[in-house]
C-alpha cells in the first residue's frame, strides 16, 4: 500500500472538539444552539444516520430535537411541523433527512425551511449564494471533503479535480467549492463518455455516485488524491459490508491519499452539520462566528 489514509473519524473528532468549545463560548453569552432533525418513515440506514446526528449534537452541547414521522405522513403535516420549528427560537437548525417518500414534494419541503435555519445548505437561497461564492451555508458533505483535503496541507490551486456525480447535495456544490480553491474542475456523470479516461487525468478525484467499487486502479493517475463519498451496502460471504464508490483495495496502491469507507467522509459530514448549526446560531443572534471555528477555514 502506498497511499496515506485521510482519517475522517479522527479529523471529525477534532472538528467536534472545536464545535464543543464554540458552543461553550456561545452558552456564556446565553445562547444555546439547537438542532431539530426530522425523519419520515423507517428506512433502517436513514434512521441510523439521524440518530447519530442527534447523538453527536448532544455530545458537543447542542440541544437536539428529534422528530420521527410515519411513512404515510401528509405533506401538509410535515410542512406544519417545519413552520412551527421555523418559529421556535430554541431551534437554530432544521434538518429533514432525505430521501422523502414519493408522495411528498421534497423541493417544497426544503424550500419551507427558513434559510437562516437551513443547516444543509440545500435551500435555494443558500445554494444560490454558494454558487456565486457569497457567504452561505455550505452543504455538509462537500464541506467535509474540503476540510479533509485541507487537512493534508497540499496546494489546491491549479489542481485538476474530477468530481464523479452531479447531485445537488454533493457533486454540484463540491465543484463550486473546488472552483473557489482555484482548481480546474470537471464533473462527470452517468451519461459521460470515456469516464475512466477523464478521471485518469485528475490530481483530485471526488467520487459521489452510489455504485460500489466503481473506480478501479486503472482509472486513477499515480499519486492522485482520492476522496470517496459513496456509501454502498454489499454482501460478502453472506455478510453485509459497507463500501464506497472507490475500489479501495486497488486504489490504495496507486493514490497518494485516499479516504476509507467507513470512517472517511461520513463522520466529517456529521461534524460539519454541527458546525453549520453553530454558524446559524451565531448569525441568528447577530454575533460573529466563534474564532476557533473560523480558524478551521
Ligand atoms: P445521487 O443518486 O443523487 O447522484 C448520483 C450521481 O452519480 C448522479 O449525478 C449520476 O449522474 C451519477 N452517476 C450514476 N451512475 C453513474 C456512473 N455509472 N458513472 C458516473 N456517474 C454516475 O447520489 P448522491 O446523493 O450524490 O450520493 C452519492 C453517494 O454518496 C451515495 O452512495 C450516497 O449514499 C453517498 N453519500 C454519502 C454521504 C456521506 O456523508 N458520506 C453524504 C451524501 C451522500
Amino acid at each position: 500500500m502506498t497511499a496515506k489514509i485521510i482519517d475522517g473519524k479522527l479529523l471529525a473528532t477534532k472538528v467536534k472538539a472545536q464545535v464543543s468549545i464554540a458552543v461553550s463560548e456561545l452558552n456564556k453569552k446565553n445562547i444555546f444552539p439547537g438542532l431539530a432533525t426530522i425523519i419520515v418513515g423507517n428506512d433502517a440506514a436513514s434512521s441510523i444516520y439521524v440518530k447519530n446526528k442527534g447523538k453527536s449534537a448532544k455530545e458537543v452541547g447542542i440541544e437536539s430535537f428529534q422528530y420521527e414521522l410515519p411513512e404515510n405522513v401528509l405533506e401538509k403535516d410535515l410542512l406544519e411541523l417545519i413552520n412551527k420549528l421555523n418559529l421556535n427560537n430554541a431551534v437554530d437548525g432544521i434538518l429533514v433527512q432525505l430521501p422523502l417518500p414519493i408522495h411528498i414534494n421534497s423541493n417544497q419541503v426544503i424550500d419551507s425551511i427558513d434559510p437562516s435555519k437551513d443547516v444543509d445548505g440545500f435551500n435555494v437561497l443558500n445554494a444560490g449564494k454558494t454558487f456565486i461564492g457569497r457567504d452561505s451555508v455550505i452543504p455538509c458533505t462537500p464541506l467535509g471533503c474540503l476540510l479533509m483535503l485541507r487537512s493534508i496541507n497540499i496546494e489546491l490551486r491549479g489542481k485538476n479535480a474530477v468530481i464523479i456525480g452531479r447531485s445537488n447535495i454533493v457533486g454540484k456544490p463540491m465543484a463550486q467549492l473546488l472552483l473557489n480553491e482555484d482548481c480546474t474542475v470537471t464533473i462527470v456523470h452517468s451519461k459521460t463518455n470515456n469516464i475512466n479516461k477523464i478521471v485518469k487525468k485528475a490530481d483530485i478525484i471526488i467520487a459521489a455516485v452510489g455504485i460500489a467499487n466503481l473506480v478501479k486502479e486503472s482509472w486513477v493517475k499515480k499519486g492522485a488524491i482520492v476522496i470517496d463519498v459513496g456509501i454502498n451496502r454489499i454482501q460478502v460471504e453472506d455478510k453485509n459490508k459497507l463500501v464506497g464508490d472507490i475500489n479501495f483495495d486497488e486504489v490504495k496502491d496507486i493514490a497518494s491519499y485516499v479516504t476509507p469507507v467507513p470512517g472517511g467522509v461520513g463522520p466529517m459530514t456529521i461534524a460539519c452539520l454541527l458546525m453549520n448549526t453553530v454558524f446559524q446560531s451565531a448569525k441568528r443572534n447577530s454575533i460573529s462566528i466563534p474564532d476557533n471555528l473560523k480558524k478551521l477555514f
